[in-house]
Parts: structure tokens; C-alpha cells; sequence
């Protein structure tokens, strides 16, 4: 079968034929792949940035945000059968017996760093017109969200933030006055969706992203009811005075410069949270201003990654209210979907659309 991997040696992306998998376990599930996103993930993955090859081979196939179709079970698997819709998550549990997140089903909070990645960290992704997985890591979909559930797992990113939010925020034993504002920053799919969940959340959003209006992300943001101020255009400063601070900044741009700079919107008892990892470019910080900013403000700063079992079930969940919110949204943000041929081209920028890039494998 098909499959598209990335070979570190020869720094290589490109179609390989390889076996079909087989199902090798009772608990397990044979899945014939529809589509996969790529993201800023995937680029990192392509230029060794980030990820690597499984133990001992030469090569990784790529792909972590996929939607499939079942197409077999195996006999111990009751909660799915040939035909259901699945999204798969991304993480495997280290092996080490200390690890309690781990061993508690969190792995997306695994403290060893021994955990794998399908299609990042030494585990092959979903890139291949079939894969075999435990049904334990499959969450079904439901068949009106086919054209869109390929946005899930970059939508479960949100909603562990949102609900580590949530935790957090209850040191606030008040009740609030309004529903809270949240500033996003980077009109990205991750930012896009990062944005939809905060709205849906009751915060009132702002998009701050770098491009000059009038520009594509532009148009979908306000198409979405949610104003957005360009940073080339706008200071930091001026958001504030246009939009007041909010009380909850999530960032969503993966440059660290970007993301500091924003941290003077945040409200007091606010929490920023950091989605993006940064390709490693320096700045300068002013540290005392920040660490008096924090305390004197009793702000939080959280960074998150990856995402648990109920962050995948929320983001389908909240898949289907989208729709209903906003119709005709979610696919807007699919701006164009690719043979899988087209991969590298894609990957590196040369043949990106300007949201969303899907790679088709099926069209069943
Ligand atoms: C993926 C996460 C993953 C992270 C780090 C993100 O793009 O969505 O599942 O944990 O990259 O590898």
C-alpha cells in the first residue's frame, strides 16, 4: 500500500510502497485512512526539527491529524464495527512503571519524555491508506461530521487548554460578571479553532495575527463574528485600548518574540496559555517587568501539549455544535486537499493554501 514517510538521512519526503498491516491482537482495529492534516507539526517533523524514526528503521510515516473508516475488528472489540467513522489520538504511554500519568490513561502528561508520537516521535503516523491500532486510542465520529472531523485533533489542543482554564480559574470562588475576554494569537487552524472553542466558551474573542487586512485569515475571523487586528498594523497597546485585556490570551503563532510581546494584554488574574513551540530564535526580555507583572497581577502562564481521552470526545462534541453556530465554518477553514503525491510540496509551504491543507487517501 501507499504511504508517505520522511527519510532523515537523505532529508527526503516522498510515496513509499509498503505491507498492509494486519491486526495482530484481539483489542485491536484495522483502519483505512480518509484524510490527514498537515501542520507546523509535520514541517518540524519534515526538517528534523522535532520527532524521529521508530527504534531502528530508516524512515517515519508522517501524519498525526487523521480521520479514518474501520474496516476490521478485532474479536475483543465491542464499541466499534466496519464502516464507523474514527479519529485516532496521537500519544502512546511510556513504559516506565513511575510514570503515573501515564499509567493513569494521561499520557499527555507523561514526565519521562519515553512516550511516542504516531507520525511524530518514534512511532509511524497515519500517512498510509490503512493502519492498525488498539480501539482504546480510536474515538469514534459521528457520520454527519465526514467532511470536517479531520479538524479534530488540532481541536483537541484547545479544549485541554480550555479545560485546564477552567481548573485553574476556579481559585476565583466569585461569581463573574460576564462571560470573560480571550485574545488569540495567530489565525492559523490551530488559532482558528483555539478561537471557535472560546467562543463557544462565552469569551469574547479578538484574532491578533500578523498579516496586514484585508487577507484571507482575516475575512474567515470576522466571518466567525470575531474581530481581527493585524500586529503589523496594530501595537500591542492599541489592541488594549480597542479591546480591552483579556482574561484569557492563547497563543497559537509559536514565536516566542510574538508571544511575549502579547503577554502585556493579559487582565489581572488572567491566564496566558502557550500552545506554539518556537524554532528556537532569541529576544530580549525584560524578565523583571514580566515576574512583577505576574505577581502583582496573580497571573498564570501555562504551557500545554497534546491532549487526554475527554479532550477528544469534547472536540467532537464540539465539532457538531460548530456547525450549528456557525454553518458552513469549520469547512471554510479546509482551504485545500491534496494527493498524497503531493506531500512534500505541501509540507514545506510550495503548495500551501493559506488555512488548512488536507492530504486525501480515500474518498469512500
Ligand atoms: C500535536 C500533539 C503533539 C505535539 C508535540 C502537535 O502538533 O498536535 O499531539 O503532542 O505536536 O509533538
Amino acid at each position: 500500500m501507499k504511504a508517505v514517510a520522511v527519510f532523515p538521512k537523505g532529508r527526503e519526503v516522498k510515496v513509499i510502497d509498503v505491507p498492509e498491516p494486519t491486526l495482530r491482537s484481539p483489542g485491536q482495529v484495522r483502519v483505512r485512512t480518509l484524510e490527514v492534516g498537515v501542520c507546523g507539526t509535520d514541517k518540524e517533523v519534515v526538517e528534523q526539527k522535532h520527532g524521529k524514526p521508530p527504534e531502528g528503521e530508516d524512515h517515519l510515516i508522517v501524519g498525526h491529524e487523521c480521520l479514518g473508516e474501520v474496516v476490521e475488528v478485532g474479536e475483543q472489540v465491542k464499541n466499534l464495527e466496519p464502516g464507523d467513522l474514527v479519529v485516532p489520538r496521537v500519544r502512546r504511554p511510556c513504559p516506565r512503571a513511575e510514570c503515573a500519568p501515564c499509567r493513569a490513561g494521561y499520557s499527555d502528561f507523561c514526565v519521562t519524555g519515553e512516550y511516542t508520537e504516531r507520525g511524530i516521535q518514534a512511532a509511524h503516523g497515519f500517512c498510509a491508506e490503512l493502519f492498525v491500532e488498539e480501539a482504546l486510542y480510536l474515538h469514534p465520529v459521528p457520520r454527519e461530521l465526514r467532511g470536517v472531523a479531520v479538524l479534530t485533533e488540532p481541536l483537541t489542543i484547545a479544549e485541554k487548554a480550555l479545560r485546564e482554564v477552567g481548573h485553574i480559574q476556579t481559585r476565583m470562588p466569585w461569581e463573574k460578571k460576564e462571560g470573560g475576554r480571550a485574545v488569540v494569537l495567530g489565525a492559523g487552524p490551530v488559532g482558528l479553532l483555539g478561537a471557535m472553542a472560546l467562543m463557544r466558551a462565552g469569551f469574547q474573542t479578538t484574532m491578533y495575527s500578523r498579516s496586514p487586512k484585508p487577507n484571507p485569515k482575516a475575512e474567515m475571523s470576522e466571518s466567525l463574528g470575531m474581530p481581527y487586528v493585524s500586529s503589523k498594523q496594530h501595537r500591542v497597546e492599541e489592541l488594549v485600548k480597542q479591546r480591552g485585556r483579556a482574561d484569557v490570551v492563547y497563543e497559537a503563532a509559536g514565536v516566542a518574540s510574538a508571544g511575549f510581546e502579547l503577554m502585556k494584554a493579559l487582565a489581572p488574574n488572567g491566564v496566558y496559555v502557550f500552545t506554539g513551540v518556537p524554532g528556537g530564535e532569541e529576544g530580549e526580555l525584560d524578565e523583571g517587568e514580566l515576574m512583577k507583572q505576574w505577581v502583582m497581577n496573580n497571573q498564570v502562564v501555562l504551557g500545554t501539549v497534546n491532549a487526554a481521552p475527554e479532550d477528544f470526545e469534547a472536540a467532537v462534541a464540539d465539532l457538531g455544535r460548530f456547525r450549528t453556530k456557525w454553518p458552513g465554518g469549520l469547512e471554510r477553514l479546509i482551504t485545500a486537499r491534496h494527493a498524497p503525491e503531493d506531500y512534500a510540496e505541501v509540507v514545506t509551504g510550495r503548495k500551501g493554501s493559506h488555512i488548512k491543507d488536507i492530504i486525501v487517501f480515500s474518498r469512500g
